[in-house]
């Protein structure tokens, strides 16, 4: 029961009014604005005003806290942070949201409104960057005293828009009026240096080198805070911003030269401007270096002021901080590290390399060749001369010791080496990373163990024993209890409130799978969901989707190895099979796609194409109303993900075997009920562990099969062809420019690729991935078995709350107590 105070009113409607009062002071005192004429984003701008101090007071008391009881410190540097909206988060994890609902309700102001006007930070291209932003929400939540360290990066990645089917990018402008919730920390600055010279220096005896840099950059911090559930504790993502040294130069400037006085400050703030410049120019190439040392040598600053601050010296850093490396974008760390330490506090090597060395670990988080960073030896040397220095040095102590503890295989050292000999001599940051750190993770138990077959299968028998595995999760908070009211409340009454701290309690959902009334109830929030995202449909693409239908959704980067053109393939054989037996008991399907490509990724976005023409055709076909919809919606972001999940009825995770590292949109959507149609790849061969053989649909190739064919070259892509007179109609089809009759050629590369290469392999699994698409259809036309399988997903998925992940992470890399 709800207290009632002395005053008459409880202390329910009490926090009402003070939430009211709190959100009014800020219009009127902070965004200057009468109630009366304030704007949705007015609004959004006063609530987060007001939620944000909430946070602050938390924020402030558990620095203190963490400072004074020496506990150690977790950084986790990361070149994304795909955090997306945070006014939800901040008022649920903090238990404010109801409140806050129904203060702005009584103010006549529709908190739904409020939140669509906040813009997304869209700090990130996909899982990788949501990753990093789910592991701060589960650091926060499980007490960890952590801070991300990133870019502020003024448009993050492009906004995508289709017109006439293709994509456009245009700038992210997610900042453009500021946002509430960060921090502007003027006096945490630091001096970034590049290029210039190293002079060498004997002093007794020693050498010392002093680098001269040619240019100098500033790093200033805004701190964004991230709330742990229930408000347990607050963390800082500390964002990173480029100024120029000297913001204009005034000599210049008075001779009239009013461009050219500006040109450094230009020069200087491109560095934090956008995620993921095109690097298909040298300039592009070097803004991305710039970039990646930018925001780790401010952090490394950052972090060793801190600790000397408090600890005095340097010996002690291992013992107090834990730096992850989120894939190889922060691998220049461990040689900034080394020059700090041996340049800046004249530390002997060994010391050096033992604090570093044993600070650093490392996530891989992917195998795919083209993906593995490397950079051109010139180009590293040009704007970091002294860390080439130091990677050379460490490279050599380190192929010495290969040589002699591995003295009849000459062969490795090419393998282990640092330096790529072949190709114009490269560097290799993912080789940097594995020697610098004391452990190495992939993703996935499947990626774990192909790291160690292929990619780092010689560094693995020259360091033995320092890779692990940390499947992937998500935080429950945004993926369930926000995005998902209607399945958390459930989830509330069936398996008890204590569900929302203790997510291996949802298995209690599993006693009652069988129960018609609670799948009634499942099946009823699942409908109430799609309603909502059929409004979306309908508000964006102008045409109508039916809740009925089956929501078959693949929503993910466009990259062809998630195989997106697959999932089309099925949909043109789908149609013409429609199409030439309309009484069949085909489900009715709605597919869903959305996605972003790479802006200079040209294959995928003729794909994205390929998706909207298919669309315009089927969608405009009477003879297949109410039994085949297509619909791509634009501009993929954490926001719309959260309106998708929650309506999917299946998810999409169809990659080549192997290739997909782990996934998260695939735990996402088991969460939320939607069943999996997907190959034996990432995570999804943990999903299939533990939801079951039955209520999984799996198909295709295994990875170890796919090596044996490409290893075999048979069969090929005109042999599986031949093999199936479905697919050779498809691709007559598409090729011959059905879907294109306005450019009959348009797919002809798409077509040819697929016929000539087939480097994804689409033609090995198209019969068995149309195969596991009719045992969808079955199921469905069976609502109480299909509802049943949904139950047992979401009864199942407890295991991949990150929460999990992060206590794993804390108690076997990090070593610091949860
Ligand atoms: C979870 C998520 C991803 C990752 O999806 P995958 O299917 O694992 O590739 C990408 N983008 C957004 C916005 C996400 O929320």
């Amino acid at each position: 029961m709800l207290q009632t105070n002395t005053a008459g009113t409880s202390d329910y409607e009490q926090a009402i009014a003070e939430a009211k009062a709190a959100i009014i002071a800020k219009m009127t005192l902070s965004v200057g604005k009468d109630p009366g004429y304030a704007t949705d984003r007015d609004w959004f701008v006063a609530t987060a005003l007001a939620a944000r101090d909430r946070v602050t007071h938390r924020f402030l008391g558990g620095k203190r806290a963490s400072k004074a009881d020496g506990k150690k410190r977790v950084y986790y540097l990361s070149l994304e942070f795909l955090i997306g909206r945070q006014l939800t988060d901040v008022l649920y994890n903090f238990e404010l949201y109801d409140i806050f609902r129904a203060a702005l309700g009584d103010l006549g102001v529709d908190i739904e409104r409020v939140r669509e006007a906040e813009p997304d930070a869209a700090l990130g291209n996909g899982g990788l960057g949501r990753l990093a932003a789910c592991f701060m929400e589960s650091m926060a939540t499980l007490g960890i005293p952590a801070y991300g360290y990133g870019i502020r990066y003024d448009h993050g990645l492009f906004r995508q828009v289709i017109k006439d089917g293709w994509q456009q990018e245009f700038p992210e402008t997610w900042l453009e009026n500021g946002t509430p919730w960060e921090f502007l920390r003027s006096d945490v600055t630091y001096d970034i240096r590049f290029g210039g010279s190293v002079e060498t220096k004997t002093v007794n005896n020693v050498p010392r080198f002093i680098w001269h840099p040619s240019e100098v950059v500033h790093a200033v911090a805004y701190d964004t805070p991230i709330v742990g559930w229930r408000g347990s504790n607050v963390n800082p993502l500390r964002l990173w911003s480029a100024r120029a040294a000297d913001p204009i130069a005034l000599s210049l400037f008075n001779k009239g030269d009013h461009v050219g006085a500006l040109s450094d400050q230009a020069r200087s703030a491109a560095i934090s401007k956008v995620l993921y410049p095109s690097d298909e120019t040298a300039a592009g190439q070097e803004l991305r270096l710039r970039q990646e040392y930018f925001f780790v040598s401010a952090s490394l600053q950052d972090l060793i002021n801190r600790h000397i601050r408090i600890y005095g010296d340097l010996y002690s850093l291992p013992d107090r901080a834990a730096i992850q490396l989120n894939d190889t974008h922060p691998a220049v760390a461990i040689a900034e590290m080394m020059r700090i330490l041996l340049d800046d506090h004249n530390l002997r090597w060994d010391e050096a390399w033992r604090i570093t060395s044993s600070t650093f670990s490392y996530t891989n988080h992917t195998l795919l060749p083209e993906a593995l960073e490397t950079w051109p030896l010139p180009l590293f040397e040009r704007l970091l001369p002294r860390h080439l220095q130091i990677i050379y040095f460490i490279n050599n102590l380190h192929l010495e010791a290969t040589k002699k503890n591995f003295p009849n295989e000459p062969e490795l050292l090419s393998s282990v080496s640092i330096i790529d000999e072949r190709d114009g001599r490269r560097l290799r940051m993912g080789q940097l990373a594995f020697i610098g750190s004391h452990t190495i993770n992939g993703v996935s138990a499947l990626h774990t163990d192909l790291m160690k077959e292929t990619t780092f299968r010689d560094l693995n028998r020259v360091y033995p024993g320092r890779i692990q595995n940390k499947t992937n999760g998500i935080t429950f908070r945004r993926w369930l209890q926000q995005s998902n009211p209607g399945l958390t409340k459930l989830l509330c009454e069936v398996c008890g409130e204590e569900v929302l701290d203790k997510p291996e309690l949802i298995k209690r959902l599993e006693e009652h799978a069988d129960d018609p009334a609670l799948q009634q109830r499942i099946a009823k929030i699942k409908r109430a969901n799609k309603v909502v995202l059929c409004k979306i449909v309908t508000d964006r693409l102008g045409f109508r989707v039916e809740a009925d239908s089956l929501f078959d959704v693949q929503i993910k980067r466009q990259h062809e190895y998630k195989r997106q053109l697959l999932n089309l393939l099925e949909t043109v054989a789908l149609y013409d099979a429609i199409r030439s037996n309309p009484t069949a008991d085909w489900a009715p399907r709605v597919k869903i796609f959305a996605g972003k490509a790479a802006a200079s990724y040209v294959a995928a976005k003729l794909i994205i194409k390929l998706a909207n023409d298919i669309a315009k055709t089927v969608n405009n076909d009477p003879s297949v109303q109410g039994k085949l919809k297509v619909v791509f919606l634009p501009n993929y972001n954490v926001s719309l993900a959260e309106k998708i999940i929650p309506a999917a009825d299946l998810s999409e995770q169809i990659s080549t075997a192997g290739m997909e590292a782990s996934g998260t949109g695939n735990m996402k959507l088991a969460l939320n009920g939607a069943l999996t149609i997907g190959t034996l790849d990432g995570a999804n061969i943990e999903i299939k562990d533990n939801v079951g053989d039955d209520n999984i649909f799996i198909f295709g190739l295994t990875a170890a099969e796919v090596e044996e064919r490409k290893r075999a070259g048979a069969p090929t892509a005109t042999d599986n062809i031949a093999a199936s007179p479905m697919l050779r109609q498809v691709l007559d089809a598409i090729g011959g420019g059905v879907f294109s009759p306005d450019d009959p050629n348009r797919f002809k590369p798409i077509i040819d690729g697929l016929r000539s290469q087939d480097r994804y392999m689409l033609t090995d699994d198209f019969d068995s991935y149309w195969a596991a698409q009719r045992r969808v259809d079955e199921l469905w036309n069976q609502p109480e078995k299909w509802t049943r399988a949904a139950i047992v997903n979401i009864a199942n998925m407890a295991w991949f709350s990150s929460d999990r992940t992060i206590a794993e992470y804390a108690e076997q890399i990090w070593k610091v107590p949860v």
